[in-house]
């Protein structure tokens, strides 16, 4: 994948990313699931099984429920590998259960699940994607593959770009509080495949 362009966003506010949060790196283990970019077409039901498992146990693990709301919302965002924006999120809850809830509930419920990073936002979009990965004690050193075709969005291990943008903020006398790397491009199969 050539990726056609990419954003690293630095902020030096006190707030960690959710990828630092305690809650993930208590985050159990599951090694079943792949670590590579989600291939289109695979039988997504393990990952999404997967991601409301390791909810539950983050939420209870903090002393917090996951409330049926909360699963609601976790439920319609981990049905893909795509981000939805918090407006799409409210359409699908409002077609599949006839009733509109107040946007102000499902941002409260979006909150809570990126507080305890099992959803995490993607910044360049404004939207909102499962992590469908634990991701143990690297919790902090993902960057984000978003798929301009297909829409998929993954998390990928890359500690080494980490280490290298925070010698270059140290190096500016900046204290970094939280990184967030966000890449655009082709996944490895819409490339593969013609426009
Ligand atoms: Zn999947
Ligand atoms: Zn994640
Ligand atoms: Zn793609």
């Amino acid at each position: 994948m050539r990726p056609t362009s990419m954003s690293v966003i630095l902020f030096a506010d006190s707030h960690l990313t959710t990828h630092e949060t305690d809650s993930m790196r208590r985050a159990q283990p599951t090694s079943s699931l792949p670590a590579s970019f989600p291939a289109p077409g695979h039988d997504h039901g393990p990952c999404l099984k997967g991601t409301l498992e390791r909810a539950a146990d983050v939420f209870e693990a903090k002393g917090l429920k996951l409330t049926p709301l909360r699963r609601r919302v976790l439920e319609e965002v981990a049905a893909s590998h795509h981000a939805l924006g918090a407006y799409e999120i409210l359409e699908r809850l409002a077609r599949k259960e006839r009733t509109r809830m107040a946007p102000i509930s499902v941002y409260r419920a979006l909150d809570a699940l990126l507080e305890m990073g099992v959803v995490h936002r993607l910044e360049s979009r404004n939207a909102y994607f499962a992590c469908h990965a634990p991701h143990g004690k690297h919790a902090a050193r993902q960057i984000v593959l978003a798929c301009e075709r297909c829409a998929t969005v993954a998390e990928v291990a890359a500690p080494a770009a980490f280490d290298a943008i925070d010698g270059a903020a140290r190096g500016a006398g900046f204290g970094t509080a939280r990184v967030m790397v966000e890449v655009t491009g082709l996944c490895a199969s819409c490339a593969a495949s013609p426009a």
